[in-house]
This record gives C-alpha cells, structure tokens and sequence, in this order.
C-alpha cells in the first residue's frame, strides 16, 4: 500500500504577492487580467475575494462587476516559478520520489517512510509549517493510498489543512460528496451525470462497474474506479535526461529493408528488457537512421506509456518505414526511449487480454535474466510470413 502526498500551495500566485506586498494581506486580491482591458480571466483569487463569488478562470468583466474594490494585478510570473523552485527543493530534502505537477502542486511518495519520519499526518504538519515558516507560503496536503485520494484529500483540507484518508476508507470518505470534486470531471460530465440523476460519489458507485461503463464509455470506467477510491500510483519521473537507446552500424551499408527492420526487431527487444528491468514504461519512441552519406535523420512518437515489445516496435518500425527511402543503403539504425514513468500494472484492471500479455512480458523478463537475452524470441509480428527458420 503506498502513501502518497499531494501538496497544494493556497491561492499560490496571491501568496506570493503577498510576500512581495504584506499590504494585500487580508483583502480581495486577484491575479489575472487588469479590468480596464475588458478582457481574460482570473488565474487565481484570494479566499477574500471568493466571499464575492470570485473563482479562477471567471472573466476579469464579471469578476470586476462582483468586486469592484478588489485589487487587480497582472502577475509577476517569473517570481512565480522562482518560489516554485524553492518550494520543490524544501521537498526534495524529505520526500524519497517527488513529481511535480504544477507550478503549484507536488505529489510525493512517502511509502515506507513511518520509521523515518512517524506519524505521517504529524509529519505533513510539521512539512506544512516549515513551508510556511521559510518560505511563507500556506499550503494544504492531502493523504492518500493513490495520487487521486491525495488529491481530493488536499482541496477538501483547504486552506492550510492536511487530510489523511486511511487505505481502506477510500470509499466511505467519498461517498457523500458531490461528484465534482472527483479529478476530471469537467463541465460537460457533471451535465451529463446530473442528467442521469447522478449527485454523489456514491450515486456512482452504486451502479455496477459494467453498466456504468455502458452508459459512459471508457472515460466512465476511469470515473466509477475513481469514484471507488482507486486511483494511479504512478509517478512520472524526473528523468528528462535518460534515455533506454540500442544501435548498431552495419560493416557493410545495407540495402534490404528486411533486414533493416529485423535489426529494429532485435534492437527493440533490447531496450525493452532494460526498460522492464528497470521497472518503467516509455512514453516516446525515436529511430535513428544514417545513411551512406553519413545523413543522420531522427524521428520521434509519444505513445501512450507502455513496457510491450509489440507496441513499441510497432510504432518504431512506423517511424522507420515514413523516414526510409528505398534507394539509399543504410549505415546505422538505432532505437531510443525517452519519458519514463514507473510502470503500473493497475492500468490493466477490467482488461483479461491485457493482464495475460503483461504476464507473460514480466514471464520473458525474467527468463531473459537468468539465461540471457537470447533465450527467448518473439516472432515479428509485422512480418506477413517467414520463409523459413
Ligand atoms: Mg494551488
């Protein structure tokens, strides 16, 4: 079971004008366009200009009819972000794996910490004052088993409050809520499941998973397991730097696009080992082709994040065939994966053809670990017929 951590920084761009002017301190400030343009949006309020019925992304000509004593500013965005830093490096002195996710929020995993830090809710006190104390910025943080708990849990600790739902109490902790305040559902859901008499979390998860599906279609399976208190643990990692890449470079040009492609084939299998190893998935696939003339073109697919050889040679061998010209030999090809997240077997849930896949990957991952990569062959899927063998 993880613990995870949302941390929300409150009305964040108002804070830190705030730091910069302590005289915006308890009057209504909005950060966003300046009403004698007319036009844009409110980026963020302080609460005492949400007594006036204010909220972000209201337009700045109906936010100035509501609260004509507000004091309106544009913003100071570079601050912004440079407060932004600071926060994330205070984090990054306690949390073992941190995500950022806005200028203003971070997901942390702190599973496996109790010994360290104790009572996980004293300790997000502790981390809540001491952001307050340096950097005197207010922040909430929420608690939970999966990202999207945690989430809930810290817009319902607003402001300056922490909230730790218990594994196991996702779903009584959701229940009477309205269904808003579930990630993602925007506008045009909430219609929709207002329309089908759908008010609370619970009205949701009353329906059974299947049925609810019907009606909403994938999005709404997403919803009812949110709805369930399921959520993702995946924490996209800082890794903008690594990259999983193979290549190799033929002794002799080569011509035949088989064989090109059976050297993708192979190279693709590869990197895929070491991406499973290591425990990821790869959002972005590239190729690498230089030909004769030592002309070196790269092309590049984000995917959706995935560890599957299938995938990832099917889409790379895509790449290949769109850049390849038939008529010029070919001295170097190579494979390259970037945007990595922890891999997440949960994403599978409701999906049998998927879980056996994934079984038998993590199957051809460890075989390939105690006797080596060649133990194991896919057959090229992309390939109409072999000849022979
Ligand atoms: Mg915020």
């Amino acid at each position: 079971m993880k613990t995870i951590f949302h941390l929300d920084l409150d009305t964040y761009f108002v804070s830190v004008e705030r730091i910069l002017d302590a005289s915006l301190n308890g009057k209504p400030v909005i950060v966003g366009a300046l009403p004698e343009y007319g036009r844009g949006v409110i980026a963020a309020c302080s609460y005492e200009a949400r007594e006036y019925g204010l909220h972000s992304a209201m337009p700045i000509k109906q936010a100035y009819k509501l609260c004509p004593n507000g004091i309106y500013l544009r913003g100071t965005m570079g601050e912004y972000s440079k407060y932004s830093k600071e926060v994330k490096k205070l984090l990054e002195k306690y949390a073992p794996v941190i995500q950022q996710a806005s200028i203003d929020e971070f997901y942390m995993d702190f599973t496996g910490t109790i010994k360290t830090y104790g009572s996980m809710f004293a300790f997000a006190k502790e981390l809540q004052a001491e952001i307050k104390e340096k950097l005197l910025l207010p922040c909430s943080i929420g608690i939970g088993s999966n990202k999207t708990i945690a989430k809930i849990c810290s817009d319902y600790a607003k402001p300056f409050g922490v909230t730790y739902v218990y594994p196991g109490m996702e779903k009584e902790f959701l229940a009477p809520m309205p269904v808003e305040v579930i990630p993602g559902v925007g506008r045009v859901m909430l219609k929709t499941l207002h329309s089908h008499k759908i008010y609370k979390v619970e009205d949701i998860t009353k329906i059974p998973a299947e049925e609810f599906a019907l009606v909403f279609g994938k999005s709404g399976l997403s919803l009812w397991n949110k709805a369930n208190g399921k959520g993702s643990e995946k924490f996209t990692l800082d890794t903008k730097r690594l990259s999983i890449s193979k290549e190799r470079t033929y002794g002799k040009d080569e011509v035949s696009q088989d064989k090109i492609e059976k050297t993708l084939f192979d190279l693709t299998a590869k990197v895929c080992q070491i991406l499973r190893d290591k425990g990821w998935e790869t959002a972005t696939v590239s190729i690498k082709l230089r030909d004769t003339s030592f002309v070196t073109i790269t092309r590049a697919k984000t995917i959706k994040a995935t560890n599957d050889d299938k995938i990832i040679f099917g889409t790379a061998v895509k790449l290949f065939r769109r850049a390849y010209n038939k008529k010029v030999s070919i001295r170097l090809i190579g494979i390259h994966l970037t945007k990595f997240s922890e891999f997440n077997p949960q994403e599978g849930l409701f999906n049998r053809e998927h879980d056996d896949r994934e079984k038998m990957l993590k199957a051809v991952t460890s075989i390939r670990d105690k006797f080596g990569f060649s133990a194991i062959k896919f057959g090229d899927g992309s390939k109409k017929k072999k000849k022979n063998n």
